[in-house]
């Protein structure tokens, strides 16, 4: 990812804590590899693959305060960068929801909410992020900045809530889907879309490409739609189904041209499998319901 469509840069100074398996509690880490001078491990007990030790709570909730630009290049850097993802993901979520009460999660400058008829829905959007949540209200959206994992929302209120590549960033997910789980109606949809980028790297290796893809330390955790599934689990939903999806738009042209490439042969094998095989890697979404 350009490191354009950021503000600021995380201070290495800052110190690291160490923290044990969010999914299964379990202490027992091996390491994955090393990328940026950060440590990447994976719970021997359940398979979790996350940062440890990683930057603290605090330190993170400050670094997002600023971190997205709002100038108008890096706006429409981002519009491009997630656009396919957003369209398709909202033509599917149209199939089944004419109208009702949608939350964006992390919805930072508020691009996907922007796509969305307010005659026929009520918009909401929550993020950390004071400078992009200040952007989001100026182009008229009713976005709110604060925390994910306790939110001011009454039970059972809403209709559908999207996560677009917010999990992976957080420390604490479970929590956060559980309050997804407390607010969303009970015959509500969540939408997830999340990377994978460790498993998309032990993928490349073995056609001997070497490519760092998980991001320290803004990224936390790395989800297979196995690991993803298990937290929904734990989070109280029920119905969870993973599917192939739309790849972002890299801004390079030479990314772009390989995820395009990637994501094509991975949908050919996807459906030449009778759509069960996921090439670990390619654009996919993840929708759960209570
Ligand atoms: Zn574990």
């Amino acid at each position: 990812m350009s490191r354009r469509r950021y503000k600021i840069e995380w201070d290495y100074s800052k110190p690291l804590e160490y923290v044990k398996c969010e999914l299964c509690g379990a202490d027992d880490p091996e390491l994955v590899t090393i990328e940026d001078s950060f440590r990447i491990v994976e719970c021997k007990s359940c398979g979790l693959i996350y940062l440890n030790p990683r930057p603290r709570e605090e330190d993170l909730t400050d670094f997002y305060e600023n971190f997205f630009s709002t100038e108008e290049e890096s706006v429409s850097q981002w519009a491009r960068l997630m656009g396919r993802v957003y369209k398709e993901t909202k033509r599917n979520i149209e199939k089944k929801y004419p109208s009702g009460r949608i939350l964006d999660m992390g919805c930072g400058l508020g691009l996907f909410l922007r796509l969305w008829d307010p005659k026929k829905w009520k918009l909401f959007g929550i993020d950390i992020s004071k400078r992009a949540v200040e952007y989001a209200k100026s182009k008229g959206l009713n976005v709110r900045q604060g925390s994910l994992d306790a939110t001011d929302f009454s039970d059972n209120h809403f209709d559908v809530v999207t996560m677009f590549y917010v999990l992976e960033h957080l420390p604490h997910p479970l929590k956060v889907l559980k309050e997804v789980r407390r607010i969303l109606k009970e015959d509500g949809l969540l939408v997830i879309r999340v990377p994978q980028s460790i498993s998309a790297e032990r993928f490349l290796r073995f056609f001997g490409v070497r490519r760092s893809l998980f991001h320290p330390p803004m990224h936390l955790y790395d989800f297979s739609p196995r690991i993803l599934r298990e937290f929904l689990l734990l989070a109280g939903f029920k119905r969870i189904k993973t599917v192939i999806g739309k790849p972002t738009s890299p801004e390079r042209r030479m990314d772009r041209f390989w995820t395009n490439y990637f994501n094509l042969w991975a949908q050919g094998i996807y459906f030449l499998t009778a759509k069960r095989v996921l090439v670990p890697g390619v654009g996919k979404t993840t929708y759960a319901q209570i």
